[in-house]
């Protein structure tokens, strides 16, 4: 037997004897998990910005990591802790009319033994949110971190061991190797953040032991500007989203669609706001580099096809490339002219790269985004409450932000999931403790059962009452 059985064995035996947690149990994993997450914040600053840098120099920007990881994931587990007992309550439900005075309900409990993968990009609060609803809803959990993130997914193990036995929480650290082998274990669910290619092959072997997916993936996130939106407030807030972690964010601004005639305008908008966000960029520890050599040069090579197909690329900044190449930094590159196909329009971005094209009206808008697989986000800037409608009801995706990008995954009353190729599922807040939880039916009989009225021998008397049911039904 491998390790990692062995590890999924013990934590199989230790659910079965040791059952469900209570809240107090549940609320002890969460509070010690809050408060280790400020001990370690300076530890957690370090480990993902030695993952982001390039030998010396470059790296992750300490506020971003504060912001998206840290904050995040003390936020989420804070929104956890107040709301927790009433997200375990039993739900009492209506019963019908002619089962009466049975009740019905709805209780919520531990799916058992759970496995998480997540990916580099935010490579703490994707390990830590998901875990969080599943220690949550009283599982016991099994976690892959990145191995292309290796510091923060070691610290993730150390800090992790430091909380909790092996058998509540485990870390299995490595590579595609380890993931396979991890997807391929009996799980009662598996919670998978990344790539669409990937959680095809991860639903495609959890498919074997039929246990359930949350698949959290990617896609290209489209924008769109309405003619009445206000072109200087809508190039700030999308160069904020898309240069936030480099533009590494599954929820990143990947294109936008607007009118022909406002495209040189905003673009030229979109580069000024950049620059007022990062006056520099190589040596700017406010600017995020790519993560690795592999997705520095996949960002270079876009960049290149489209300049060789015939676009016309637009730089903020004025570092220059050496310093840019030597801390893997790229800086906003608005793409003007971009094609079908190049393949800046047919991959998803997750990088800086912006493709600018025209849509004349929200019909051409919706169009565009319809022909693409449904988008993990979409946004929309505007004040034409009409034409805002008709592009909600025209598109689908994971969410949506309004006259803002990004933001909307940081509220923990909204499900953040996407559609489609863009994921299923969802988490966050209590959809997250519902995501790990099963909503177990519970019918209670009373003493009087009125079934008995329809129990067989079938007479007249049935056939009278069945009548009457009629009437109602
Ligand atoms: P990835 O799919 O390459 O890797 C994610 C995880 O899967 C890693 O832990 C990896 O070890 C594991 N893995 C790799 N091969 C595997 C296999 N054969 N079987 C099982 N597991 C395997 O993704 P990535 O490059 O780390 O992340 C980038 C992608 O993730 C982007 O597409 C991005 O949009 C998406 N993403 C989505 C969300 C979301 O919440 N929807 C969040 C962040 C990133």
């Amino acid at each position: 037997m491998s390790k990692l059985s062995k590890k999924f064995e013990a934590q199989l035996k230790a659910y079965t004897q040791g059952g469900a947690p209570d809240y107090a149990q549940r609320v002890a994993n969460l509070k010690k998990l809050l408060a280790a997450i400020d001990v370690w914040e300076d530890r957690i600053v370090a480990a993902i910005s030695s993952d982001f840098a390039s030998g010396e120099l470059g790296g992750r920007s300490s506020h971003e990591t504060v912001i998206a990881e840290t904050f995040m994931s003390k936020s989420d587990l804070k929104h956890t802790l107040k709301h927790l007992k009433k997200w375990m309550k039993p739900k009492k439900v209506a019963t019908a009319m002619h089962f009466k005075p049975a009740r019905s309900e709805i209780r919520y409990q531990p799916l058992g033994v759970v496995g998480i993968i997540s990916p580099w990009n935010y490579p703490f609060q994707l390990a830590i949110v998901p875990l969080v609803a599943a220690l949550a809803a009283g599982n016991r959990v099994m976690l892959k971190p990145s191995e292309h993130t290796p510091n923060t997914s070691a610290l993730l193990k150390d800090m992790l061991a430091e909380l909790y036995d092996d058998e509540t929480v485990y870390v299995a650290l490595g590579g595609v190797k380890v993931a396979s082998a991890f997807s391929e274990l009996p799980f009662h669910h598996i919670f998978f953040t990344g790539s669409t290619m990937v959680g095809k092959i991860v639903a495609q072997a959890a498919a074997k032991n039929l246990t359930p997916v949350t698949l959290e993936l990617g896609g290209k996130s489209p924008v769109i500007i309405d003619p009445s939106a206000d072109l200087g407030v809508a190039a700030k807030r999308i160069s904020v989203g898309k240069t936030m972690n480099a533009g590494q964010t599954c929820v990143a601004p990947d294109y936008i669609l607007m009118a022909q005639k406002d495209i040189q305008v905003f673009a030229d908008k979109m580069i000024s706001s950049a620059e007022e966000l990062y006056p520099t960029i190589a040596d700017n520890p406010d600017y995020t580099s790519i993560v690795s050599d592999r997705q520095y040069q996949r960002q270079m090579d876009l960049l290149d096809d489209a300049r060789t197909k015939g676009a016309n690329i637009m730089q903020a900044g004025s570092d220059s490339d050496n310093a840019l190449a030597a801390s893997r930094k790229i800086p906003l590159s608005v793409i003007l002219g971009a094609t079908p196909d190049m393949r800046v329009m047919q991959e998803e971005i997750f990088g800086p790269l912006l493709p600018i094209l025209s849509a004349e009206t929200p019909e051409a808008a919706i169009a565009h985004v319809a022909k693409d697989d449904r988008p993990l986000a979409l946004y929309w800037f505007g004040n034409n409450v009409q034409n805002r409608e008709k592009v909600l009801d025209g598109t689908l995706s994971g969410g949506v932000a309004i006259n803002e990008t990004v933001t909307h995954v940081a509220q923990e009353n909204l499900p953040f999931g996407g559609v489609g190729s863009s994921g299923m599922g969802a988490y966050h807040g209590e959809y997250g403790f519902q995501t790990f939880s099963h909503a177990r039916a519970v019918f209670h009989q009373s003493k009087f059962s009125s079934a008995k009225m329809l129990y067989p021998p079938y007479t007249i008397k049935t056939d009278k009452l069945l009548k009457t049911l009629k009437k109602f039904f």
